[in-house]
């Protein structure tokens, strides 16, 4: 079921930790900003939301072009063209990436997880529900001359990609 089909009522007194606006985006970059719910898999909201609350993290979805749904990279689990997107990219608005990967582990319907320490104006995470095989699949990105390059999850990474950000805040 597509999350444009949730209800008011869901939205209140179940999710709660979400609105819909929140789920504003574009499917590719150029177009103009509308909800992207009906092309996402509404097991995604229920996911974060257990999320939210099991981190007690503040987190928004990303307002960059794909970050819900997108029409390119046909194999992304955001891929919404024949099926709808099973992934959000998310803003995590407090606390740190590694203990909302800490609540990713423990909830079974969360197969993959990205960490992108380095996302402005706030680092954010890739979550989607494929399947899981055995283990969380995870992965991290980083910022090289332009581009996201991909690699293995290292906390060590994030962490230093991360700190520049901690010790701005702190100054204050
Ligand atoms: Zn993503």
């Amino acid at each position: 079921m597509t999350a444009d089909k949730l209800t008011d009522f869901q939205w209140k007194t179940k999710i709660q930790l979400f609105k819909p606006e929140e789920f504003m985006g574009s499917r590719i970059e150029g177009l103009p900003r509308s909800s992207m719910l009906p092309w996402l898999d509404e097991r995604v909201i229920w996911a974060i939301t257990r999320l939210r609350l099991l981190t007690g993290q503040r987190m928004t979805p990303s307002p960059a072009p794909g970050a819900i749904a997108r029409t390119w990279k046909t194999k992304s689990q955001h891929y919404s063209i024949g099926r709808i997107s099973t992934a959000v990219d998310l803003f995590i608005l407090e606390g740190t990436l590694q203990t909302v990967y800490e609540a990713a582990l423990k909830l079974p319907e969360i197969g993959g997880f990205g960490a992108y320490p380095e996302w402005k104006p706030h680092h954010g995470v890739h979550i989607d529900i494929r399947p899981r095989k055995g283990r969380l699949h995870t992965w991290m990105a980083e910022n090289k001359e332009g581009e996201q390059i991909y690699s293995a999850l290292n906390w060590e990474r994030v962490e230093a990609l991360t700190a520049p950000l901690h010790a701005h805040k702190t100054q204050s």
